[in-house]
């Protein structure tokens, strides 16, 4: 047995141990050289090997449901793509290139089309390049990139996990999830908690570690070679929850959910979603080359409000930029567009951008009958709390409210909250500015733990001056959907949180078992903890 002993951050509670398997990374750009011996050959290896490939997934498809297979079958299908089959074979006879190579080039003309069209078909161009990696690995006789079919309990060891790869994971056969790369607000991270599985991110020197088995801790972080023995987490009883965030003293907290699509909402109403607390308007327009029309707008907003009619949701203006950047509002050429004109800021220069935004928005609750409110990301300021607020009143918008993401708002809750309706605090965004730390690198992942007792002590600041003024206090950031950290933040003084779809039903049933003195003990064990680590138990203890 190897003596792995590795660390990073935990992001999903439990432990777990078993046999590791590895997720093989993409095979990446084959070269061109050398040209084969014999083309015709070569060229007769491409159909075969994308038989096998589309066979395969042909396989996983028939073994799961729902999204999963349908995801698995439609790269099948596209695996045997007579076009992309033809134009592969033509590379190696006409041009001798390598039946790799050929596969790799004739599916690039795919991907520059399909991202071209935008919209859909841009989505089209990842399954394309997933089909091309497959088929390359096949060729080369290397392992099938993405997630392996599991036939036993095991613990996945990755790069990182992009969301086709999470397609279709069976949380019965995954033990735990570790990840070289990826911060707590990765999308494993975010995965992990919401299928219960044990996690780790961020683990530097797992990939080159050669241990068969792992044990691994999600909530101190730890990684370690074991003998084999396969510990399963123990999923416990299964958790239900009916619908209504309220502590077992009556204490009330709503539990709403984040979402930034037509097919979010549905799956945020189906879940039991009380509301939402954050519509991420920008996701709507990620391939958009040019500002959507108020009415393009307009349509696009009620898609999403549709399912609450007569329940509230808390509509994001525009937050393009840094990691959510939009074609039509791309910033001059910045240094650190993390710290430039990105949120708000975007809108100060171009007023008649927001204004025809909240326009769209009050039409869109119009048309809907949902209990929408407006707010603002990227707020530093009171003042441009206000510039903000007294747009949205005069676009008709009753409730309007800002996000607290820079740690200059929190510590200027008290004359922010002069100015508003609600706040909502960004956590991912304000753990990544108080740590200055960015929250898309693995690197500097164990900084944007929201346990870091700095993080949830400036929380504290702000729910102090919520509760004072008895204002309404949000939590829209990953911090959110993790069910110990939930109590911990109802402890600090938020009256509601917001959270993917799928953490909905575990932050409810948690919560149901508390009582707000709890919480506000757990809050204060966790304020006066050291470290993640220390706060995570000190917020467990009164529990
Ligand atoms: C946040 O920053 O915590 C947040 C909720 O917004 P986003 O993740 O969209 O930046
Ligand atoms: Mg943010």
């Amino acid at each position: 047995m190897s003596s792995t002993r590795l660390s990073g951050v935990g992001v999903s509670s439990g432990r777990a141990s078993g046999p590791v398997v590895r997720v093989a990374e993409a095979p990446g750009e084959p070269p061109s050289t050398p040209p084969p011996a014999d083309p015709a050959a070569e060229a007769a290896r491409v159909r075969p090997a994308a038989r096998a490939v589309a066979d395969a997934l042909t396989a996983r498809a028939a073994a799961v449901s729902g999204d999963a297979r349908s995801v698995l079958e439609t790269t099948a299908a596209m695996a045997t793509d007579p076009a992309l089959l033809s134009q592969a074979e033509t590379l190696v006879t006409g041009s001798s290139l390598p039946a790799p190579r050929a596969v790799w080039q004739a599916a690039e003309g795919f991907i520059t089309a399909l991202t071209a069209a935008g919209g859909y078909m841009a989505e089209r161009a990842r399954d394309v390049a997933d089909v091309r990696d497959r088929v390359i690995a096949e060729l080369l006789g290397t392992a099938a990139p993405g997630v392996p079919a599991l036939s036993t309990p095991s613990v996945l060891v990755a790069r990182d996990l992009a969301p086709a790869d999470t397609a279709g994971l069976d949380p019965e056969l995954v033990l735990a999830l570790v990840t070289e790369e990826g911060g707590p607000t990765s999308h494993t991270a975010i995965l992990a908690r919401s299928l219960g599985i044990p996690a780790v991110v961020a683990v530097r020197g797992v990939l080159a570690s050669d241990a068969d088995a792992l044990a691994v801790d999600g909530d101190t972080g730890e990684v370690t070679a074991s003998d084999g023995t396969v510990l399963a987490a123990g999923t416990g009883p299964a958790i239900s929850w009916n619908g209504v965030g309220v502590l077992k003293d009556g204490h009330r907290v709503k539990v709403l959910a984040n979402v930034g699509s037509p097919a979010d909402a549905k799956a945020a109403a189906a879940a039991g979603a009380e509301g939402v607390g954050l519509f991420r308007t920008e996701f709507c327009y990620l391939s958009a080359t040019e500002e959507p029309s108020e009415s393009e707008q307009r349509a696009a907003y009620a898609a999403v409000l549709a399912p609450f009619a007569g329940k509230p949701v808390v509509v994001r203006t525009l937050d393009a930029g840094a990691d959510k950047p939009l074609a039509f509002l791309e910033p001059e050429a910045e240094p650190n567009p993390a710290l430039g004109v990105r949120g708000l800021r975007v809108a100060f220069d171009r007023p008649e951008l927001i204004d025809r935004q909240l326009a769209a928005i009050a039409a869109a609750a119009v048309d809907t009958g949902a209990e929408v409110s407006v707010m603002a990301p990227m707020v530093a300021t009171a003042e441009e709390a206000a510039w903000f607020v007294a747009r949205a009143r005069a676009a008709g918008i009753a409730r309007a409210g800002v996000m607290i993401e820079i740690p200059a708002a929190a510590l200027a809750a008290r004359e922010i909250l002069a100015e508003v309706d609600f706040v909502s605090l960004g956590t991912n965004d304000l753990a990544q500015y108080l740590f200055a730390a960015d929250r898309q690198l693995g690197a500097v992942a164990a900084l944007n733990d929201p346990w870091q007792p700095a993080l949830l002590r400036l929380i504290g600041l702000v729910g102090e001056a919520a509760t004072a003024t008895g204002t309404p206090l949000g939590v829209c950031g990953e911090a959110a959907a993790d069910p110990l950290l939930a109590t911990v933040l109802t402890g600090l003084g938020a009256t509601s949180l917001s959270m993917n779809p799928s953490a909905l039903t575990a932050v409810g049933a948690r919560l149901a078992t508390s009582s707000l003195d709890v919480c506000q003990l757990a809050a204060r064990g966790a304020l006066a903890a050291a470290t993640p680590a220390a706060a995570r138990t000190a917020a467990r203890a009164p529990h």
